[in-house]
């Protein structure tokens, strides 16, 4: 389903013209606009979920093997070192299009970025404590 003010909708379903690298019946992969590094890209399913929490399997079963595919391509025509796969959810975490999508970002050599997180600390108890209220 379409949803109708949304524009990731709109570029999914070309509509809206993007830089294209990738289609098929169920995604668009497209350049992002203000891109991390160069080739960073977005897999869009063409059917609207807000995130993650609204993804139908299916479709999220099929967005690894999509990403696979553009990484290769990524490896072998962009030569980058590396690639970090990002996906937000929430705007707590980030997200800013409410609707969802993967980040593919390819890593070069002191291409200025810093994705990972800061590692915490947590004893053997909290672990365990977290473990028990995660898996309840
Ligand atoms: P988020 O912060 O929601 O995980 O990521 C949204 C991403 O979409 C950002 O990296 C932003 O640059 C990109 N973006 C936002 N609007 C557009 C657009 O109209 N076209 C494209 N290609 N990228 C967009
Ligand atoms: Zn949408």
């Amino acid at each position: 389903m379409k949803k109708e003010d949304c524009i990731f909708c709109k570029i999914a379903n070309g509509e809206i013209p993007s830089k294209t690298i990738y289609e098929d019946e169920a995604f668009r992969v497209i350049l992002d606009l203000g891109p991390a590094t160069k080739g960073h890209a977005l897999i869009l399913p063409k059917e609207h979920a807000d995130n993650l929490y609204g993804l139908p399997e299916a479709t999220a079963a099929a967005v690894l093997p999509v990403a696979q595919k553009v990484a290769e391509k990524m490896r072998k025509n962009l030569h980058c070192a590396g690639l970090n796969l990002v996906q937000n959810n929430g705007e707590i975490a980030g997200q800013t299009v409410m609707h969802f999508h993967l980040h593919m970002i390819p890593r070069y050599e002191n291409d200025g970025q810093n994705i990972l997180w800061n590692p915490g600390q947590s004893s053997p108890e909290e672990l365990e404590e977290t473990r028990k209220q995660i898996v309840q």
